[in-house]
Order: structure tokens, then sequence, then C-alpha cells
């Protein structure tokens, strides 16, 4: 991983709320040589496994699941917010410091036994990723691996994905 990309990642103190230092990876996206960075180190995440589907998390997640997915040969699959998928769906909700949230996946995105790699931009609690997960698991996916530009080690997110193999590109 190159410094480059490392140096890119911008803090932005009290964003959303006071008290949260966000990473922004916009100046990421920006740099066409960053990107095209960033993607192939998430690529080279399946260690070689042949990934039928990409799936992808709610908003920033898109962005590099669906890179990953075309420079793979592989489909793209959102896993949305409540209320955005247009067909029938399955759900799973995660809890946050206050109240909930719930992610959607269209009953028909996967087939039993498809091999999965999900991909977002960030982990920092695990509790996205895990529903995510519990989403797949409910269309019998093989999940292949998580992989994520960047992990929140200090946050432990990890943990809550224990049964599967996560890949983060950067660690704070
Ligand atoms: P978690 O559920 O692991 O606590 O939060 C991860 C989700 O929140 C990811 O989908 C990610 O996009 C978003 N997220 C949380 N904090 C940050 C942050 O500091 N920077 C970015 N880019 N995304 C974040």
């Amino acid at each position: 991983m190159s410094a480059a990309l490392r140096s890119a990642i911008r803090d932005v103190v009290d964003f959303p709320k006071p008290g949260i230092i966000f990473k922004d990876i916009t100046p990421v996206l920006a740099d066409g040589k960053l990107f095209h960075e960033a993607i192939s180190l998430l690529c080279d995440t399946t260690g070689g496994v042949r990934i039928d589907k990409v799936v992808g998390i709610d908003a920033r997640g898109f962005i590099f699941a669906a890179a990953v997915a075309d420079r793979l040969g592989a489909g793209f699959i959102p896993v949305r917010k409540k209320g955005k998928l247009p067909w029938k769906t399955h759900e799973a909700s995660y809890s946050l410091e206050y109240g909930e949230n719930v992610v959607e996946l269209h009953q028909d995105a996967i087939r039993p036994g498809e091999t999965i790699l999900m991909v977002d931009d960030l982990l920092a609690t695990g509790g996205t990723a895990a529903a995510a997960v519990e989403l797949l698991e409910t269309l019998g996916a093989d999940l292949v691996g998580i992989s994520v530009l960047i992990e929140l080690g200090f946050l432990n997110g990890r943990e809550k994905l224990a049964r599967h193999t996560v890949n983060s590109i950067i660690t704070y």
C-alpha cells in the first residue's frame, strides 16, 4: 500500500456530529491513480478465488464494490438502507448508539453457493457488516471475505465478524 493512499484520507473533526473524527475518502476517489490503486488492493484480497458477485454496502461501499466487481468480471449486488430497494427484500437490523438501522437485500440477489466478496469503504463497530452478513447467510451465499479500504481497529469491529475473513487495506 502506498503512503500516498493513506495520506490522502482526510480526518474531518466533529462530522457528522460532535466528538466524531470522520475518515473522508473523497480525496482518494478524486485522484485517478489512488482510486485505481485502492481498487487493485481490494481485488487482491480474494486470494485468487473466483468471485461470482461483489456485494456493496450503501452508500460509499457502492463506489468501491462496483469498481471491484467490474475489475473481477463479477456481478454487483447492493445492500441498501431500508426503503430503497424496489423489489421483494430480506431485512436485517443492527443497533446504533441511539436506535437502530435496517438494511435490505433483494430476495433473488444471490443463488445458494455463489461466491461473494463483500466490500465497504470502512469498518467501524462492525454492526453494518454483520447485518449484511446475516442477509447473505439467509440466501445461502458462500462469503469468501469482507474487504474494506479502512478499518478502525480500536473499535474491534472484526470481532462481530469472527466467522469470516476480514481484509483491510489501511488500519487505524
Ligand atoms: P459500523 O457499522 O462498522 O460501525 O460503521 C461502518 C459503516 O459506517 C460503513 O458503511 C461506513 O461507510 C460508515 N462509516 C462510519 N464511520 C465512517 C467514517 O469515519 N468514514 C467513512 N468514510 N465511513 C464511515
